[in-house]
């Protein structure tokens, strides 16, 4: 059975491009950099940044 999320853009949910998997095009390739630098992604454990995530509570 297919993964219809497989093979698409996770941008603009265009089909992807060998060249720029996994993105659509060097346009959106560029711009998930871009978020990346500019902390538009949120990640999980950001490292120790947060003074209250420093591993005083261990994770359950
Ligand atoms: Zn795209």
């Amino acid at each position: 059975m297919p993964n219809p999320t497989a093979d698409r853009c996770p941008l603009c949910a265009r089909p992807t491009a060998p060249d720029h998997a996994p993105f659509c095009s060097r346009g959106c390739r560029d711009r998930d950099l871009l978020n990346w630098l500019g902390d538009g992604y949120r990640l999980p454990g950001p490292p120790a940044e947060n003074p209250l995530d420093r591993g005083e509570e261990p994770p359950l």
